[in-house]
């Protein structure tokens, strides 16, 4: 493009709220394929709310029934113990699932305490001394790293992923306890903006940390195709699935809010943040969305489309 339609392109894209870093970023985001959104803030609000509690393991042995496997003889664990104490470890973080479980233990009138000491595992969970002991909460490759069966958890799980909600494991001094469960809302443009996207032919893929089942639920929402879902994918493995998008010379266009998502946007061909998007996020982005809508990728595309027309 001539540095003057670059010019018009940029002002048109600012005046929508699209900010592109330099002129050949209008002419890459022409260029792009493919679409590859982050799940959580970014096809979905990110405003986590408490939804389930649920014990696992002692029920069934407190009723007069058989243990099952992995579970053990724990009466006195009721659904207030397993939020207690999944709340209490999750004071310590700063994740929107943390901060949904709090929020929602506080509702239900409990005050966690603080925690003593606290780990939190990227793409896996939180390990924190509490009041209740040592606690764990997360998904289950936390657990199983903590030599910590999640398998009596498995059908409360799949029931609530099914659902499309973000389901936690809680383990409290090595034993299974229970599942706390959250769930995201599916932004109200997020369908609309999938389906503009297939309609001008381009691939549209999903990546996140979350389970899959959940991910396909979501994806399931917005019209995303099951086989262009990536999930539970690490936060430092994200950059990494970009490039297997992008293997045969696929042209993306990776959207993310998020601190993990620095490499994924760097490893794009065209980066983009979205909305209240973190300072690390803009950094390594060549796009950025002001607003949080991800219909604005349809405009970022439409005017570097125009440019590039101008220039004829
Ligand atoms: P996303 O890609 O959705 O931002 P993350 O990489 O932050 O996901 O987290 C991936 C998964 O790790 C979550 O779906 C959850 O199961 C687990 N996890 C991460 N942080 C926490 C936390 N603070 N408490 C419980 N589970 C967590
Ligand atoms: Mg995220």
């Amino acid at each position: 493009a001539t540095p003057a339609a670059t010019m018009v392109g940029t002002s048109i894209g600012a005046q929508n709220g699209v900010l592109f870093k330099g002129g050949d970023v209008l002419e890459r985001v022409r260029d792009v394929d493919t679409v590859v959104f982050d799940k959580t803030g970014t096809l979905t609000t990110g405003e986590m709310q408490l939804t389930d509690v649920a014990v696992v393991g002692g029920g069934a042995v407190a009723d007069g029934g058989t243990a099952p496997e992995g579970g053990r003889l724990e009466p006195e664990v009721d659904e207030s113990v397993v939020l207690a104490a999944a709340a209490s470890a999750e004071r310590g973080s700063e994740h929107p699932l943390a901060e949904a479980i709090v929020a929602g233990a506080r509702e239900r009138d409990l005050e966690p305490a603080e925690p003593e000491a606290f780990e939190n595992v990227p793409g896996q969970g939180v390990r924190a001394t509490t009041d209740r002991g040592e606690v764990l909460v997360g998904n289950r490759r936390l657990l199983e790293s903590n030599d910590v069966d999640p398998a009596p958890a498995t059908e409360t799980m799949e029931r609530l992923e099914s659902e499309g909600k973000t389901a936690m494991l809680v383990a409290v001094d090595g034993d299974l306890v229970g599942v706390v469960a959250t769930a995201d809302t599916v932004k109200e443009s997020a369908k609309a903006a999938v389906s503009a996207l297939h309609e001008r032919d381009l691939r549209v893929h999903m990546i996140t940390g979350d389970n899959e089942r959940t991910a396909e639920a979501v994806a399931e929402q917005v019209g995303i195709r099951p086989e262009n879902v990536r999930a539970e994918v690490l936060p430092e493995d994200k950059a990494d699935a970009i490039e297997a998008i992008q293997a045969d010379g696929e042209r993306a266009m990776m959207v993310g809010d998020g601190v993990n998502d620095a490499p994924a946007l760097a490893a794009a061909f065209v980066g983009c943040a979205i909305g209240s998007g973190t300072d690390v996020a803009i950094e390594a982005a060549d796009v950025t969305l002001m607003r949080s809508d991800p219909q604005d990728v349809l405009k970022a595309i439409r005017v570097s489309e125009g440019t590039l027309a101008k220039i004829k």
